[in-house]
């Protein structure tokens, strides 16, 4: 038995730069079995009437920390350096499994409401994480994030042994757990060595933040005589499937490497920009075809998770870095959004576009809002006037998630309560 879209505008982002107007979408199971005409052929126990709705891609956030939900606004105006090592690493200290539960379905609501339907999240207490996604039916990479302990290097990659174990694949493989190292600057070359033994073993890809800071860049010359990107290749690290988070600061070498290996930078541009971190050189990355995808980092250095913000960001911000008004153009920043964040999460060949065959990660945007009329140009409209609260509709693996912006897998009252109360616990602790 399917369920089927009807009379619904398609942005499907196949690659054909257009929208198709008034179409239908029918969906079975997990999949998108047919796009188009009406078909009586195929028995349907559900409509959505897709009028003044856009169907597009559900948005793939492919670098973020879910469970820092719980340090929004806690720290702010602070260089990256200071904000991480007098602010947030200090709470992180004293976070338990039940703050990391109720931060991160916290994230999941934000995110299910402003049409993020896959991220990919480097936290800790990762079980938590999973058990979220499980509840609320959203797709996921979930990683252990890797910060060296000289006295026990052992218990973190132990950690996510586990974590693959119990839920790689888990949820019809919504879940896909990678080895995360925090960055080169929290991990030495023998740990790195050690993280990459693990992804071979796991056959799995690594998840990492590089090249994010000035000071990482001019500490790692300083360090290893070159810059993080070269470094963590001489190491053989992109060897392995790599998402690359940040990767502002980089030179044309730095790229050429980047397209040469399997590393999928990940642009974080709010992020960036709040942490004055500076501005990765996105035009260039994707003229030499890397496909740079977004994210928004941590709520806690953006500060909210709204994916259609960051590919706003995506858009403008290089645009006025480049002094080019064509730089990063509409349809760029929504591929940046969907399609390449699912070719950073290796997960390509199932989500990221609408076609037959795919999974079923469909939003739908309410178009019926007064700034995002008059109709001229649909992809500018996505691109630059649409906002979160525009989603209407989310279905995540063939599974209505969200409805008339109705949130149905999740408890949305309870769960701004309870991390509300989580985060005065964790302050006072
Ligand atoms: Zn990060």
């Amino acid at each position: 038995m399917a369920f089927l879209i009807k009379n619904v505008d398609l942005l499907s982002m196949d690659g054909t730069e257009s929208i198709v107007g008034d179409t239908n979408i029918y969906i079975e199971g997990d999949s998108i079995i047919h796009i188009g005409n009406l078909r009586t052929d195929l028995e349907v126990d559900r409509v959505i009437d897709g009028r003044n709705k856009l169907a597009m891609p559900g948005l793939i956030n492919a670098h973020t920390h879910i469970g820092m939900s719980l340090l929004r606004n806690y720290a702010d105006d602070l260089p990256l350096h200071k904000w991480l090592t007098e602010k947030i690493w200090p709470v992180e200290d004293k976070l338990n499994g039940e703050d990391i539960y109720w931060g991160s379905l916290l994230s999941m609501v934000e995110m299910i409401e402003s049409g993020t339907t896959t991220f990919c999240d480097m936290y800790f207490f990762m079980d938590e994480v999973a058990k979220g996604v499980m509840e609320s039916g959203m797709r996921a990479v979930l990683t252990r994030g890797l910060i060296e302990e000289p006295d026990n290097p052992n218990r973190k990659l132990d950690e996510t042994r586990e974590l693959f174990k119990n839920w790689n694949g888990k949820g019809n493989n919504r879940i896909k757990v990678m080895v995360a190292p925090h960055a080169p600057y929290t991990c030495s070359s023998d740990y790195l060595i050690r993280v990459m033994d693990l992804a071979d073993e796991l056959d799995t890809g690594i998840h990492i933040h590089l090249s994010e800071t000035k000071k990482e860049l001019e500490d790692s010359i300083k360090l290893h005589g070159k810059s993080p990107i070269r470094y963590v290749n001489d190491l053989g690290l992109f060897d392995f499937h790599t998402i690359a988070a940040h990767c502002v600061h980089v030179d044309d070498e730095d790229i050429e490497i980047m397209a040469k290996k399997s590393v999928y930078p990940v642009n974080n541009p709010g992020s960036n920009l709040k942490l004055a971190s500076g501005f990765a050189p996105v035009d260039k990355m994707l003229k030499n075809k890397i496909p740079v995808s977004l994210g928004t980092d941590g709520s806690s250095s953006n500060n909210n998770l709204n994916m259609f913000e960051e590919i706003n960001l995506a858009a403008i911000v290089n645009k006025a870095v480049n002094m080019d008004a064509i730089s990063v153009p509409a349809y760029s920043a929504l591929e940046m959004g969907t399609l390449n964040g699912a070719k950073a999460l290796d997960w390509e060949g199932e989500i990221g576009s609408i076609e037959v065959g795919k999974k079923a990660d469909i939003i739908l945007i309410d178009m019926d809002k007064p700034h995002l009329y008059p109709r001229h140009n649909l992809i500018s409209a996505l691109s630059y006037s649409a906002q979160g609260s525009d989603v209407d509709t989310v279905i995540i693996d063939g599974r209505i998630i969200m409805e008339k912006r109705e949130i149905k897998t999740l408890d949305v009252e309870k769960i701004k309560f309870m991390a509300e109360r989580q985060a005065r616990d964790l302050i006072d602790r």
